[in-house]
């Protein structure tokens, strides 16, 4: 039966086939990061507008072009979120989580809103995993980041995967390399498409990521940033390959590699699988020293990654199968529906998986569901009292004893 209403252009239902892939993302995720201490942090699915202005930056195109902004009854503008850093820098300023035993390491999953145009891996509702570990400029927690990130990607066994790393200085450093990106850019205007010339002075960095041939053929001359990098900015860009290399992570050092938001500093990092076509990216992120400063906070250090659950379950192309269920209660006679659904309260209680008839099926039905449902044992409650147990891979059935049946299926029983 179709319906006239679809889901909106852009969006998805999770179906529950695939609502077993995704989950196992979700749990993979949540304990890799669990385990090295991140906390799980959840903020509103919109926010101020202009914190993402602040916060992404106005000359991305996130914030040019793809946010779904809003007025609320009270002439408010609000925005469905983006991305999820500059809200919990929010939430941290809000809650003094500065005045906590730094660095705060927080971890979050949820929904993303992007204004984009709909294609295999991008979506204009989005979900992803991320971390931030705020109050410490250590290459450690930049390598802490990469390390978390390559080994949720390597425990879900996403294949094909290539991590690009790369650094953008710190921010008084790059306003110097800034002017010669500029400078160049400006000595080869000709050669370049509207949208990177119109961009010159506001985000010159953008130039690297266009598809532009012309573009491409100027950049390749261009002077890069991590060959202008000094003093400690190249000091811990070379500390944060040390530790991945001590820790066995390959990575490629990308010169052009740079990031759609405006507040990344230092390093930057992508993780890239081809699989994925057009759209590679898996996951990256970064550190962000001036972003607390810039929405109104102290001066606080920061890294952190975020990466797309859709992406990871394209790459990983994965049916997880139906688990199954430990039992299934059925009734020989309707008398015993009661029964049955306390039986089957009990038995989760204990742990086990359990379903009863929900449709008032005959005998023979709920048989043929059972096995539909892959149920590996059926309890059939008989209108004397008695009861039946039937392996369904076997097709043996016995008597069970019906004070005790709990524990003939958690195998507690004598
Ligand atoms: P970003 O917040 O832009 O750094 O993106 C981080 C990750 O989120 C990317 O690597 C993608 O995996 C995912 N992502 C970003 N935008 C989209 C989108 N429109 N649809 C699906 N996934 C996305």
């Amino acid at each position: 039966m179709a319906s006239k209403y679809q889901a909106p252009r852009g969006t998805f239902d999770v179906l529950p086939e695939q609502g077993r892939a995704r989950r196992r993302v979700e749990r993979a995720a949540a304990e890799i990061l669990a385990r090295a201490g991140y906390e799980p942090i959840q903020t509103p699915s919109f926010e101020d507008t202009e914190l993402f202005e602040r916060g992404v930056g106005k000359s991305t195109d996130i914030v040019r072009k793809e946010m779904f902004s809003f007025e609320d009854k009270g002439e408010r503008s609000l925005t469905l979120r983006p991305e999820g850093t500059a809200p919990i820098c929010r939430a941290y300023l809000e809650h003094g989580m500065h005045k906590l035993a730094q660095p705060v390491k927080l971890s979050y999953v949820g929904p993303f809103f992007r204004h984009e145009r709909p294609q295999a891996g991008r979506y204009r509702q989005f979900h992803q995993i991320g971390l931030e570990c705020i109050g410490t400029d250590s290459p450690l927690a930049d390598a802490e980041a990469i390390m978390l990130l390559s080994d949720l990607l390597g425990e879900l066994g996403v294949p094909g995967v290539e991590l690009h790393l790369g650094s953008l200085g710190s921010l008084a450093a790059r306003q110097v390399y800034l002017q010669a990106l500029k400078a160049h850019l400006h000595a080869h205007e000709s050669e370049l498409c509207d949208d990177v010339r119109e961009r010159i002075d506001v985000n010159p960095l953008r130039a690297f990521d266009s598809d532009d041939e012309g573009v491409q053929g100027v950049m390749a001359s261009a002077p890069t940033i991590v060959g202008a990098l000094e003093g400690e900015d190249a000091e811990h860009f070379e500390e944060v390959k040390a530790l991945l290399d001590a820790a066995g992570i390959a990575y490629v050092v990308d010169p052009t590699l740079v990031r759609g938001l405006d507040y990344y500093t230092r390093t930057i990092f992508s993780f890239v699988c081809d699989a994925l076509g057009a759209q590679s990216e898996i996951g990256g992120g970064g550190r962000y020293d001036g972003l607390i400063e810039q929405l109104g906070g102290p001066a606080t250090p920061a890294v952190g990654f975020a990466a797309g659950i859709e992406r990871i379950l394209l790459a990983l192309d994965e049916e997880v199968p139906a688990p199954g269920r430990d039992a299934f209660v059925a009734v020989a006679d309707p008398s015993q529906r009661e029964r049955a659904m306390a039986l089957a309260v009990e038995l989760r209680h204990a742990g086990l998986s359990a379903e009863v008839d929900l449709a008032g099926r005959n005998l023979k039905s709920q048989f043929k569901h059972a096995d539909r449902i892959g149920a590996r044992r059926v309890l059939i409650l008989e209108a004397d009292g008695s009861a039946k147990l039937r392996d369904m891979q076997t097709g043996e059935q016995r008597d069970a004893d019906p004070g005790n049946l709990v524990d003939e299926m958690t195998g507690g029983g004598s």
